[in-house]
């Protein structure tokens, strides 16, 4: 099966052309599987000695503690081990624990994940907030919010308080009242197509995007009055369209850019591009050049992420 037509060639206007047909290939071979440590239940060394006594050989990933691969076709075994029911550990893609980690909650704090399930972010805040203060997730779809549900128990989380409500409302119901928030948007989940999974793609179009968009924006402005002068915002996706990346972020400096900063970004790793600066008729907010695009390999998801701070 290959990819639809109208994504490659629209991909091929986004990516570097020097980096085009490396990313087109990641799409035909299933991922590295990565996993972390719940730091909730477990340490890192625990985790490590636990596993080599299985007998399940990982590999730690460098750049991040507590973080390791193991070949796809190993995952099956990680998933049977008293570890994994545990939940002392957690699989997770390599771009989906970044985001949380960027934000970085502090315990104590207030924070919002605004558009939760299945909840891996979610963990990661509760982990780093070691589950003090309070954490917020909000999910409108009864099934994916009771998996996020699930999920929070299974790994031992306490101090998460969720609502089964449209993060469009929240903004206007709590004003100005977290530190953190995390919206990682729903999006069109370009970047996991796969071309040996007829499925990933089957309900994508070009007009499915920039729908998408117009939800993103709405997320984004809650997210934005939500949020406490001087709080940090971080807005993903797990799509390469600018029309929901950059295009939302946009919408949301015109209005309230005043108030707005972006804030840099420094990753461990060399597939990233920077945002792009025009698409289609739209030119982008200068600031919006401090998000990151990151291009898939064969371990790490493509992904989106702009850090952005409210000014008091
Ligand atoms: N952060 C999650 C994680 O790491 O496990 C993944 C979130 S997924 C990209 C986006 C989620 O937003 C989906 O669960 C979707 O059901 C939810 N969603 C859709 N519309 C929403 C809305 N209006 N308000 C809040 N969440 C929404």
């Amino acid at each position: 099966m290959s990819l639809p037509e109208a994504f490659t060639e629209r991909l091929e206007k986004i990516v570097p052309h020097e980096r085009f047909a490396a990313v087109l290939k990641t799409f035909d071979a299933p991922k590295q599987v990565t996993f972390r440590v719940n730091t909730l239940k477990s340490t890192p060394s625990e985790l490590e000695a636990e596993l080599s006594q299985g007998g399940i050989a990982f590999e730690r990933v460098e750049w991040m503690e507590g973080v390791y691969r193991i070949a796809p076709e190993d995952k099956l075994r990680l998933t049977q081990t008293e570890a994994f029911y545990g939940g002392r550990l957690y699989i997770q893609n390599l771009s989906s624990m970044i985001a949380p980690v960027l934000l970085a909650p502090r315990p104590e704090e207030t924070v919002l994940d605004l558009a939760a399930a299945p909840g891996g972010k979610t963990l990661i805040l509760a982990g780093m907030m070691q589950n003090t203060g309070w954490l917020s997730a909000v999910e409108p779809s009864r099934e994916r919010f009771f998996r996020l549900c699930d999920n929070l128990k299974q790994q031992g989380v306490t101090n998460a308080h969720t609502y089964m409500t449209d993060g469009r409302s929240v903004g206007k119901k709590c004003p100005e009242m977290f530190d953190r928030i995390l919206l990682d948007a729903p999006c069109s989940s370009e970047a996991r197509f796969k071309t040996y999974d007829e499925k990933s793609t089957s309900f994508w179009s070009v007009h499915k995007v920039k729908e998408t968009s117009k939800l993103q924006r709405r997320l984004l402005l809650s997210a934005f009055d939500a949020l406490k002068p001087g709080g940090k915002l971080l807005y993903s996706t797990c799509s390469f369209s600018p029309e929901e990346n950059e295009s939302p972020l946009q919408h949301l400096l015109e209005r309230h850019g005043e108030r707005l900063k972006t804030l840099p970004l420094v990753l461990p790793f060399d597939n990233v591009q920077k945002p792009l600066e025009r698409w289609g008729k739209e030119v982008y907010d200068e600031r919006i050049q401090n998000a990151v695009r990151i291009l898939p390999t064969d371990t790490i998801d493509g992904f989106f992420i702009c850090l952005l701070e409210k000014t008091s």
